[in-house]
């Protein structure tokens, strides 16, 4: 029987409540798929300072990198407000991406149908569904260059510098379409080509690209119009990729039409199998340790790593299906509207978990 070995990193705030409804779907998916699941939890964000002082322990690390994929709740909170940036739970977060090489963000942005009036968007712009994924370069480009402050003149200015590699481009860009050859077959890359040296190297890449994948049609926009287009026609995206920084706020904006922040899972890869898997959402401090939270972004978090991590895209549709089902009869009260049930976090799991 095939065995999987999972990093669990439940976080501080909600995260354990998550985590755990997420691990009662994962063993309730494995039992039916034929494998088994091992999981070794590790310490990070507030839990980890508390523990041992710091948000990202040696002992953390070395468990992610042993495990065959990576799930993590969430971290913060105000006990930890007052630590110096460098020892706030958050810098533990920004660690475990640089330790495991996760230079590529997806987050998609999913309407599930009995949730369509959650989204700010009228039905007749949603249409049927909503199915986006965005791709964002992580560990390159303006957030990581060259910055600095001087005098001009006895003016104070200062700068950052938006610099990418042909390699950089062309990482991100084979995520992409191999993302898109698993789905619709269409990429939109997102740069600003009409003004930005480093978005006419972007484009010319993924063009050259493109001649590796003759089934993927790639289109390209400019960051501007994207933005756009996403409230005004959403439906026309598959796959889109762009740079750190496009990627940020347009990810940002797609989640948005989404309507609830409680629903939406991430994944950061690293081109190696493994990845790291996560809720978008933070560790909710306001309703922790009440039962409440929702459980779902984590537990589709889950659906993501079973697809992209660990080769079972069967298990990972069980799980989707399960949660669309969910959705018709029960919610948790931030999704709740009349004519359904309202649940706990962990009713949420449990009915999931009968569903699979
Ligand atoms: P948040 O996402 O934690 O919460 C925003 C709002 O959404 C809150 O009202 C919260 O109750 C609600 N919410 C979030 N997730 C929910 C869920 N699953 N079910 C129901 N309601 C949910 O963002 P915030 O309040 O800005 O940040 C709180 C803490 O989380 C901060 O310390 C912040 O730094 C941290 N944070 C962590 C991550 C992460 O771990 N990846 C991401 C964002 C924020």
């Amino acid at each position: 029987m095939k065995k999987y070995k999972i990093a669990v990193l439940k976080g501080d705030g909600i995260g354990p409540e998550i985590v755990n409804e997420a691990v009662k779907v994962l063993d309730k998916t494995a039992e039916k798929f034929g494998f088994e699941v091992e999981y070794d939890e590790a310490l990070l964000g507030g839990c980890a300072i508390d523990a041992t002082g710091v948000p990202l322990p040696e002992e953390t690390i070395a468990k992610c990198k042993a495990a065959d994929s990576v799930l993590l709740g969430a971290v913060g909170g105000p006990k930890w407000d007052n630590q110096p940036g460098n020892n706030r739970p958050e810098a533990g977060l920004l660690g475990i991406r640089g330790a495991l090489g996760l230079f590529a963000n997806l987050r998609p942005a999913v309407i599930f149908e009995p949730l369509k009036s959650a989204s700010p968007l009228k039905p007749e712009i949603i249409g049927d569904a909503m199915d986006i994924m965005v791709v964002r370069e992580l560990t390159g480009g303006i957030y990581f260059g060259e910055r600095g402050r001087l005098e001009e003149n006895g003016i104070p200015a200062a700068y950052d510098t938006e610099k990418y590699s042909v390699p950089e481009i062309e990482r991100i860009g084979r995520v992409a379409f191999d993302m898109a050859m698993k789905r619709n077959k269409k990429l939109t890359s997102v740069d600003k080509a009409n003004v930005l040296e480093s978005s006419r190297l972007w484009r010319e890449t993924m063009i050259r690209l493109s001649k590796e994948y003759p089934e993927v049609e790639l289109s390209h926009l400019y960051v501007d119009n994207c933005a756009m287009q996403l409230v005004r026609n959403p439906k026309q995206f598959d796959v889109i990729v762009t740079s750190n920084i496009f990627g940020d706020i347009l990810s940002d904006e797609a989640s948005m039409i989404s309507g609830s922040i409680g629903m939406l899972s991430s994944a950061s890869l690293s081109g190696e199998k493994s990845g790291l898997y996560e809720p978008i959402h933070g560790s909710a401090p306001d309703i922790a340790g009440q039962g409440i939270a929702n459980p779902l972004a984590t537990i589709l978090s889950v659906a993501m790593m079973l697809r992209y991590s660990l080769d079972e895209p069967q298990a990972a549709q069980a799980i989707e299906n399960a949660v669309a089902e969910a959705l018709k009869t029960v919610r948790t009260p931030d999704i709740y509207t009349d004519g359904t049930r309202k649940v706990s976090t962990s009713e949420m799991g449990d009915t999931v978990a009968s569903l699979i």
